[in-house]
């Protein structure tokens, strides 16, 4: 088995837990030094301490690193890596939508460019249509495809988290129709196509803006109902179109899924994954679905790890340590940037 001397540095901090240090190590330098670049290069302060004690953003970028660092642990050992995966993403939610509220009630520091959005996950692709500007949310997005894949939709979303959480309240998943992708790809050309009609049209923006808040409670509709009751995403694997985006594009990352082909079809696995990509034809086929988006929560179930993270030229270990330690990073990234 091919290991990464880093990733190898473990010492124990009690009987039964090893503290993987060299992860550790890589996730504060790599959470300090994407912040660090934020901080010098971008002119507007970006990091929230900034904005209210300029020049004092250093400390920020310490304590997030730091806590990064702590963190990263936790998402590693598989025994507690879907507790702090869920942890994680609702922090992230929660420090987001206290952000936009403040906001809303004319605290405009915590916004990021002191102007108000929907928090629609949909209008990272449909507000530059329809704008025909301001591409940061694309880049943004775009980039973490690039590094993690579709993992966008499994760690940072602010609204997927509480589809997770909802998807969570039926122990296990419901079989889904067949139609559910279909519908997807038919809201994303719906989407597509609505933002350049309203661009060209001349429709007012009252009008277009009452549009986009009747899609986003379409969609917390959908998480309150139809993903409590099914026991899957079913707003993020049937309605928003940035899911499908992620499934598609997430491709351009290195990082897989793979089922070993000595896998039993016992279908465990399937069991835990909400986002319906372990159904039994998948498993068969030795290949998670389209809609995978390398959450992680598959690899304990299977006692004899068929299930696991591939990346070429790394064993799974040693790629489920790289991923994490990348998705740990961008995670305490985002507490300190992201805002609407
Ligand atoms: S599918 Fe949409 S709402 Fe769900 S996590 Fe992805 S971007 Fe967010
Ligand atoms: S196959 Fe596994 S990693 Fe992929 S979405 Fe399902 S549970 Fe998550």
């Amino acid at each position: 088995m091919k290991t990464i001397p880093l990733f190898a540095m473990t010492s124990r901090d009690d009987a039964s837990v090893t503290i993987p240090w060299g992860a550790v190590l890589s996730t504060i330098i790599l959470t300090a030094g994407m912040l660090t670049v934020v901080q010098i290069v971008v002119d507007r302060p970006m990091l929230l301490v900034d904005r209210f004690f300029p020049g004092m953003g250093w400390i920020e970028i310490l304590v997030l690193s730091l806590y990064a660092g702590f963190v990263t642990p936790k998402i590693l050992n598989p025994k507690t890596s879907v507790r702090w995966r869920t942890i994680l993403w609702l922090t992230f939610s929660v420090i987001f939508f206290s952000q936009l509220t403040l906001g809303i009630f004319g605290f405009t520091t915590f916004l990021m460019t002191g102007v108000l959005h929907y928090p629609v996950p949909a209008l990272i692709v449909a507000g530059p249509i329809y704008r025909g500007e301001d591409f940061f949310m694309p880049i943004l997005f775009g980039s973490t495809l690039f590094f993690i894949g579709p993992a966008w939709c499994s760690y940072f979303c602010y609204l997927g988290g509480w589809d997770f959480l909802a998807s969570q309240q039926v122990k296990r998943p419901r079989k889904l129709s067949k139609w559910r992708r279909p519908k997807q790809i038919a809201i994303l050309v719906l989407v597509v196509g609505g933002a350049l009609y309203l661009r060209f049209s001349g429709i007012p923006i009252s009008i277009v803006s009452r549009l986009v808040a009747l899609f986003g409670l379409g969609g917390f509709f959908i998480i309150i109902f139809l993903s409590r009751r099914y026991g899957s995403m079913i707003h993020c694997i049937s309605y928003c179109p940035i899911g499908l985006v992620a499934n598609i594009f997430g491709k351009i990352s290195p990082f897989r899924m793979k089922i070993d082909s000595s896998c039993t079809s016992c279908g465990q696995c399937s069991m835990v994954c909400r986002y319906d990509a372990l159904r039994p034809e998948n498993i068969k086929q030795k290949k998670p679905g389209l809609s995978c988006t390398l959450c992680g929560d598959c690899i304990n179930t299977c006692s004899n790890n068929y299930i696991h993270y591939s990346f070429p030229g790394l064993s799974p270990q040693a790629a489920r340590t790289l991923f994490i330690v990348i998705v740990v990073s961008f995670h305490a990234v985002s507490i300190g940037v992201a805002r609407i």
